[in-house]
């Protein structure tokens, strides 16, 4: 399917890694995007091949605090888009850099400068992804209105964002309940808390397996491997809901913001959680930090006068492939020093296996609702060169991002959670397999689910999710 791209500058791809090289076949299928007006800058060039006998131009170089300006200034002129699918470049520093320009802009995830994630002058609440979207709202409240840049808009955070919200359109739907408006349309926290959500996993299960088992001191992955390890080594963090009623030991506050979400004095990467997909039920997942904990956490949250009326608990629970929790789990064994090999997993992934991705609806009078992606490995071949089923996922929401902001190109700053979420996904829905919504009586503590209003707010108590 393609879309009507209005655009006619420079698309300026700052990263050839997994994502990139998932992402490009997507854009050339679009009308209105010339592949001569493609460029790749990125350190590592590999595989490049077929990017190149279809015009794509490579530029060998690594971007640098102190060179990334001279370098891009080669590259980008007002009315360009800067895509930034890299690791250890600041999307803040590139996003500031091309508002100045008059670029357009779009990542996937708030990188900092290499050493940022775990910098030790920092203390751990600001090594958070709560802490880096404070720097993206601080720098939206400095530029304002101005050529749109889209941060953290892959799959999750991405389309995470859209698919909480068509989820919650279905569930209501099924509860046949109404929809609370505000200024800006559906009020989406209203309408959780009217429907009695208390907990939401963004609840990924990837069961792709390759044909060539991980390796001692090797690390697996389905997409990026530095990037898993950078945000596995962050605190682990959460939307703290408001009918939680004991404490986690390691939860911490922060002093700045809002403070809807908390954060545990653990690595995200060892802090396991028990968890709901439709590919094979319940799981115990990985409670990874992620953009979408601390904006959804913010757009769901019910305040009346400053007093915190609802707020679901919220985050995301992964189980990834199974080479890669291994990975994890040595990793985590030998004290976080990472193996000396890395494997971004692609053509040796044997067929059958597949990616969900999706938000678990908890708490409400159906117990429990699942909605999301399920692509299999083999739709994500058939479909698009250069992909697996998880980069397709994310390639649909870098996609889909390009195209919503090529299509508001003023709106400055933008998280997911201020775009057109049907729009979005109508851009991403072809490849994102079959969009499945359902229902389980599931519960983290195992007791079948409850009606009485005291049991369910007992059964969906955090203490559970994490107590085995
Ligand atoms: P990857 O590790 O495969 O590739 C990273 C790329 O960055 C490589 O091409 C590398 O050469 C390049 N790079 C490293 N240092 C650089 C520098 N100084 N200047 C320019 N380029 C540099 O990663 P990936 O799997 O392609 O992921 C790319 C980004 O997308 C990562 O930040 C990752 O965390 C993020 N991501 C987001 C989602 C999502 O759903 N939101 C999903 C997957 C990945």
């Amino acid at each position: 399917m393609k879309h009507q791209v209005p655009f006619s500058g420079h698309l300026v791809f700052i990263g050839f890694g997994s994502i990139a090289r998932a992402t490009l076949p997507l854009l050339l299928r679009q009308d209105h995007i010339e592949v001569e007006r493609i460029t790749v800058i990125a350190p590592v060039i590999e595989q490049e091949i077929w990017f190149k006998e279809r015009g794509i131009r490579f530029v060998r170089k690594a971007l640098t605090e102190q060179t990334f300006v001279q370098t891009l200034d080669r590259f980008v002129k007002p009315g360009d888009f800067i895509v930034n699918l890299s690791v250890e470049v600041s999307s803040l520093a590139v996003m500031a850099y091309a508002f100045d320009k008059g670029a357009l802009y779009l990542d996937t995830c708030v990188e900092p400068w290499a050493g940022g994630y775990d910098d030790p002058h920092l203390d751990l609440s600001h090594r958070t992804n709560y802490a880096l979207r404070y720097q993206v709202l601080d720098l939206r409240r400095r530029l304002g209105k101005g050529p749109t840049a889209v941060v953290a808009h892959g799959a999750n955070p991405g389309l995470i964002t859209h698919l909480l919200k068509a989820g919650l359109m279905e569930l209501a739907v099924q509860l046949d309940h109404p929809l609370p408006q505000d200024r800006e349309g559906i009020d989406w926290a209203r309408l959780c808390m009217e429907m009695g959500i208390k907990v939401i996993h963004f609840a990924e299960r990837d069961t792709q397996r390759s044909q060539r088992p991980k390796e001692d001191d090797e690390f697996v992955n389905s997409w990026s491997v530095e990037g898993f390890i950078s945000e596995g080594s962050q605190p682990a963090e959460l939307g703290w809901g408001s009918h939680e009623r004991s404490w986690p030991t390691p939860a911490r506050r922060h002093r700045f913001g809002t403070r809807n979400t908390i954060y545990l004095e653990r690595p995200s990467a060892s802090v396991l959680v028990k968890t709901w997909t439709p590919l094979g039920g319940p799981c115990l997942g990985l409670m990874i930090t992620h953009h979408e904990t601390a904006s959804t956490a913010d757009l769901l949250t019910v305040k009346e006068q400053r007093r915190l009326v609802y707020r679901p608990t919220l985050h995301y629970a992964y189980h990834p492939c199974n080479d890669a929790l291994l990975s994890i789990h040595e990793l985590v064994g030998r004290g976080w020093e990472t193996q000396a090999r890395q494997r971004i997993l692609n053509g040796e992934i044997d067929s059958g296996g597949a990616d969900a991705l999706g938000v678990l609806l908890m708490g409400h009078e159906l117990n429990a609702y699942w909605f999301g992606s399920v692509l299999s490995i083999d739709e994500a071949r058939a479909l698009v060169p250069f992909n697996n089923a998880t980069s397709l996922q994310v390639a649909a929401g870098v996609l889909s991002g390009i195209v919503w902001a090529v299509e508001h190109p003023d709106r400055g700053i933008v998280e997911p959670e201020q775009m057109d979420y049907q729009r979005v996904l109508e851009v991403a829905r072809p490849y994102l397999g079959t969009l499945v919504g359902q229902r389980t009586d599931w519960t983290p503590s195992g007791s079948n689910h409850r009606t009485s209003t005291d049991g369910a707010a007992d059964d969906w108590q955090f203490e559970h999710f994490t107590r085995f």
